[in-house]
């Protein structure tokens, strides 16, 4: 990790939106970064310099897909929604955070601020609907402004309430709460200093420590104690923060993590991770929280601020949201998620037709506009073929292969008049361990299918996630472990071809360079970094 300039400028900007006005104000704040001297430490807490080289602590291949044989792809670890200036605020998040189910079903929680100021939290294990099923719990937090958050688990925090996020926490100048997607590269190197310090944690969390940041800080004003907490970051964050009269949204300045705003009738102001969110609760789109942007909206004046945050760095936004991770009825990264899914699925035909085949079928439900794109590109007619089932609940421990095997059909079943005697091509959006395909393709011969075709809407997944997306280890992921014909016979399919990483940048054009592609190029936009040694003190 490079050293970051010892002292530059921002430029704040403040937009009286509340009047409608484009009226900016331009101040200069001055910053003077410390370097970090940072190492890397290994989940469990060894010095491994192979493995750790890129493995943060958040990476969590031990966690990955075990309880559940019919789902093989890698799982978004948050969502976030936030809404100020709404009395009705922590139910709007309640109905956000459902829509955003997909992105974490492990945890939730709202923090509101009431009219008296004071923030209060409610957060719970499991889906937004159980955590909030008593109805006493969304009475408990009226007010005007609310931070909502979702989650994965990760490593040692199963069914821990304490890493459930928001995390709320007092310090000198008041409370603040932070929601987070998003994972850290340099969290054991603050945390290591921080703990240096005195720092006291809570939680395994890597949030915990912004938190700390903004309390440490020698900056005044908060806005300055956040974009100096940011600066410190390394890694990918989408935050919203919540005070008793602020909102404050924050994205890292390679933007992995999407976050959009948008605006409903009333004039509340609604921050979510995806666009979903705001359609549910009829706020309407405005635009993106720019890669590097910190939003402030004070909710006495709902006057909105924008500054940004002085590194500037290229932009990386997560490409893995268009395959996989975003609802397709979202807008993400200003795309259409379900027109980049289609046009993956073109892509994928002119560039591995299936000559033979008689119809496209897709793996439901995320495969489904790739199969779209590939049928409609080679004029072959498109049926759904597998039905998944959504009320199977988490998979049970199963005893043995024969009774796995028999619980994955629970979750996808084939439509047997579909298949029957026909060459299929079967449209799935990632390949990730393979469990799941090879299981799919036994489905599709059993049920009666001549052949099975497997095309995959983009590139072979080499390597982990650094970026918050919960990813198996390197060598879990079976396009790292074989080679394309390993992989197919692997799988058994009859042929079995990828989107390839030249057609999916030529999908995005001049854009290309914006996206991260790390988990299919090995090209990690930012390293962990490494902590310094830890000093042992001796209890006096
Ligand atoms: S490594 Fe893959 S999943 Fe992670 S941010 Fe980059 S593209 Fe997304």
């Amino acid at each position: 990790m490079g050293t970051a300039a010892a002292a530059t400028t921002r430029l704040l900007l403040h937009h009286h939106a509340a009047a409608g006005s484009e009226r900016y104000r331009a101040q200069q704040l001055r910053y003077s970064a410390s370097p970090f001297p940072l190492s890397l430490r290994s989940r469990s807490g060894r010095r491994d310099a192979a493995a750790g080289a890129l493995l943060p602590d958040r990476v969590t291949p031990f966690s990955y897909g075990t309880d559940d044989d019919a789902d093989d792809h890698p799982r978004e670890e948050c969502g976030l929604v936030g809404v100020v200036g709404d009395p009705d605020a922590a139910s709007l998040c309640y109905l956000g955070l459902q829509k955003l189910q997909h992105r974490g079903e492990e945890g939730a929680g709202i923090v509101a601020v009431g009219g008296d100021g004071k923030l209060k939290s409610v957060t719970g294990l499991g889906l937004v609907a159980d955590v909030f099923g008593d109805p006493a719990r969304l009475a408990s937090l009226p007010g005007p402004a609310a931070i909502g958050h979702v989650r994965y688990s990760t490593a040692g925090a199963a069914a821990s309430l304490r890493n459930v996020q928001p995390f709320l926490a007092g310090y000198r100048f008041g409370q603040v709460a932070v929601a987070h997607n998003g994972n850290l590269v340099n969290y054991q190197a603050l945390r290591n200093k921080l703990e240096a310090r005195g720092s006291i944690f809570n939680t395994s969390s890597d949030t915990e420590v912004i938190l700390h940041l903004i309390a440490t800080s020698l900056s005044r004003p908060l806005l300055a104690r956040v974009c100096d907490a940011c600066e410190r970051l390394a890694g990918a964050y989408s935050l919203l923060f919540l005070t008793a009269d602020k909102m404050f949204a924050v994205r890292d300045p390679h933007g992995f993590r999407p976050l959009v705003m948008g605006r409903r009738r009333n004039g509340a102001v609604v921050f979510a991770s995806e666009t979903c969110a705001l359609d549910l609760i009829d706020a309407t789109y405005e635009r993106e929280v720019q890669p590097g942007e910190v939003v402030v909206v004070d909710r006495r004046d709902m006057s909105v601020a924008s500054a940004c945050l002085v590194p500037h760095r290229p932009r990386r936004a997560c490409v893995f949201e268009h395959i996989y991770f975003a609802l397709p009825n979202s807008v993400v990264f200003s795309h259409a998620v379900h027109e980049r899914r289609t046009a993956f699925g073109r892509a994928l035909a002119e560039e591995s037709p299936a000559p033979t085949a008689d119809v496209v079928i897709p793996v439901p439900d995320s495969g489904f506009y790739a199969a779209l794109g590939f049928a409609r590109a080679s004029g072959l007619e498109f049926q759904q073929g597998l039905i998944r089932w959504h009320y199977s609940g988490r998979s049970f421990i199963q005893p043995t292969q024969a009774i796995r095997d028999l619980a994955v059909k629970l979750k996808l079943a084939p439509v047997r008049g579909v298949i029957r005697g026909k060459s299929v091509v079967v449209v799935d959006d990632s390949l990730v361990r393979g469990t799941t395909s090879s299981k799919i393709v036994r489905l599709l011969r059993d049920a009666g299918a001549r052949e099975v075709h497997m095309r995959i809407a983009s590139p072979p997944v080499v390597g982990s996630c650094l970026y918050g997306i919960d990813t198996p280890s390197e060598g879990e992921l079976i396009s790292n472990r074989m080679d394309l014909e390993g992989v197919r016979r692997e799988i058994g399919c009859d042929s079995l071809a990828f989107l390839s990483l030249d057609k999916l940048h030529g999908i995005y054009g001049d854009e290309a360079g914006d996206y991260c592609d790390a988990c299919f190029s090995k090209n990690y936009p930012v390293l962990p970094t490494v902590p310094e040694p830890v000093v042992e003190l001796e209890e006096a």
